[in-house]
């Protein structure tokens, strides 16, 4: 485990000698201390980043070259997987074969990467101009330094999402992984260094988000921001960007919904729902934490997944057969106990769950939890808790169901289940959401655009998409005509 910061390609004591706690939080005990860096760490990185970009070898390379690059960090996360896996469960939480599938998508994400890099060599488009002496065309471009943060619920897959497209299109980067789950990211840099990749285009300074995110975000040299994390911070972001006019996309929170039509099949709509929002705890950005019912199968659904909920084996991510690990941090933990009293206490029900389990004393755990009966302003309703906690309404007819899904200021994901496909092609183009899912909910493919409408965020990442938030467009026109321009200087 790394304890030094990755700046210009070196190893690095923080300047200011800082450490934070890594806690694991099945077991709560602190195992690591992670470098704490500050506003001058930050310096250092974004400058090594600028002269790798402007006078370094990376973005001048061709897209096949640095696609090698990548082919070979997509290799030694293979190689080392089963060891960032159980590092990421120590530090995380999650259980071990998501983990395990955590890894395998960093490497596919770093592979497609290699297949856009690629692609980018030559590309350049005719443009058809009205006027015949002149001839253009459009080219793509690196788009410079960018500073990257990250959030701690998929720590090196969200750190995957955001290097693999800019290195691809030959940016370079200084990365600020969440400070809850720092030690993959790190991990990240060991490996940078494994396959050569040249100083200063990947740097990564672990800290906080006051200490160091913020610096980052504010320093004039950065071109760009890439961000994952919660609505207020996100906030944060597109302000101190906005100072130099940073290009800034942002991934945020989601209370997304998943309504389910009477005609569907009750056991694939209990595990869908199931998978929607127990998968990591339910700290997913797009988990479907509102669960819309029509009224028919209203009852027969709940118990069935009130049933299911209950069977859901907890325990620490590295014990066999665990289905549901501890929250991420005691932090959180609290958060999501607190929001669940507050629901209670606004009116909502609790079908199963919304405590510790009775058998773990020690650890961040929570008994997966269904909430019902609760109004529609109720703050369960409303707000991303980010834990294993679904709430469950009946509806009376499609449109009912469009309108409460819709009614939300986020707009990440949503799901629709129905036989009728028609319907669901419907309801799938009703949603005010980026990521839309039928007779399903999660699945996500590193080829297919990701990000919200309304406050989940601005901008795409994965697919063409995702490259495109790590590039400028040129116009280079050209005067073809032997004839003088004639303005100024008649002929
Ligand atoms: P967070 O906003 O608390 O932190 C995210 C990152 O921002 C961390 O690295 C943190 O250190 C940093 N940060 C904090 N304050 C900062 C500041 N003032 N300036 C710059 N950086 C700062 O979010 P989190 O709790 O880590 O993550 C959970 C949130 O992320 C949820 O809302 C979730 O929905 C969202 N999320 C979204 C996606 C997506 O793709 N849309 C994916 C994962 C998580």
């Amino acid at each position: 485990m790394q304890d030094k910061l990755y700046i210009d390609g070196a190893w690095k004591a923080p300047t200011r000698g800082g450490s934070f706690d890594v806690v694991n939080p099945a077991t709560e005990e602190v195992f690591h201390r992670a470098p704490a860096g500050t506003a001058d760490d930050i310096d250092a990185a974004v400058k090594a980043a600028r002269a790798a970009f402007d006078t370094g070898p990376w973005p001048r390379l061709s897209g096949k070259e640095r696609a090698a690059y990548l082919r070979a960090i997509a290799d030694k996360v293979i190689e080392k997987k089963d060891f960032l896996a159980r590092l990421e469960v120590k530090d995380n939480g999650k259980p071990l074969p998501e983990a395990a599938w955590d890894m395998d998508d960093v490497a596919g994400c770093f592979s497609y990467y290699a297949g856009l890099a690629e692609e980018l060599d030559g590309e350049e488009e005719t443009i058809t101009l009205g006027e015949p002496r002149f001839s253009a065309k459009a080219v793509r471009e690196p788009l410079g330094v960018v500073g990257a943060i990250t959030p701690w619920n998929y720590p090196l897959l969200m750190v995957a999402w955001k290097v693999a497209p800019a290195l691809a299109a030959g940016c370079t980067m200084v990365l600020k992984p969440s400070e809850l789950t720092p030690l993959t990211a790190l991990e990240l840099g060991v490996i940078a260094d494994e396959v050569g990749l040249p100083a200063g285009v990947l740097n990564i300074v672990t800290g906080t988000g006051p200490e160091a995110g913020q610096p980052l975000t504010q320093h004039p040299l950065v071109d760009k921001l890439a961000f994952t994390g919660s609505v207020p911070t996100g906030r944060k972001v597109m302000m101190a960007g906005a100072e130099d006019i940073k290009k800034v996309s942002l991934e945020l929170g989601g209370k997304s919904p998943f309504v389910v039509f009477a005609d569907s099949d009750i056991e694939k709509a209990v595990e869908w729902i199931m998978f929607g929002i127990f998968w990591n705890q339910g700290q997913v950005c797009s988990a479907t934490s509102r669960v819309l019912i029509e009224a028919p199968i209203y009852d027969a659904v709940l118990a069935r997944l009130v049933e299911e909920a209950k069977k859901i084996r907890i325990g620490n991510g590295l014990d066999d057969g665990t289905l549901l690990g501890p929250i991420v941090s005691k932090g959180q933990y609290e958060k999501i106990l607190a929001a669940i009293e507050k629901g209670k206490a606004e009116g909502a029900r609790v079908a199963t769950g919304g405590a510790r389990p009775a058998d773990l004393n020690t650890g961040y755990y929570l008994e997966p939890t269904v909430l019902t009966d609760m109004a529609e302003d109720n703050f369960v309703w409303k707000e991303e808790i980010f834990g294993p906690v679904v709430c469950v309404k009946p509806f009376g007819d499609e449109a009912e169901a469009v309108r409460l899904a819709n009614d939300s200021r986020f707009g990440l994901a949503a799901a629709v289940m129905s036989k009728d496909e028609a319907r669901c092609e419907r309801v799938a183009r009703a949603f005010r959401a980026g990521i839309v899912w039928i007779n399903c909910s999660q699945p996500t493919f590193v080829e297919a655009p990701w990000g919200g409408y309304k406050q989940s965020g601005i901008g795409r990442e994965l697919g063409h998409w995702g490259l495109s938030n790590y590039l400028e467009t040129k116009q280079i026109t050209r005067f073809n005509s032997e004839e003088p321009w004639g303005w100024y200087i008649k002929p």
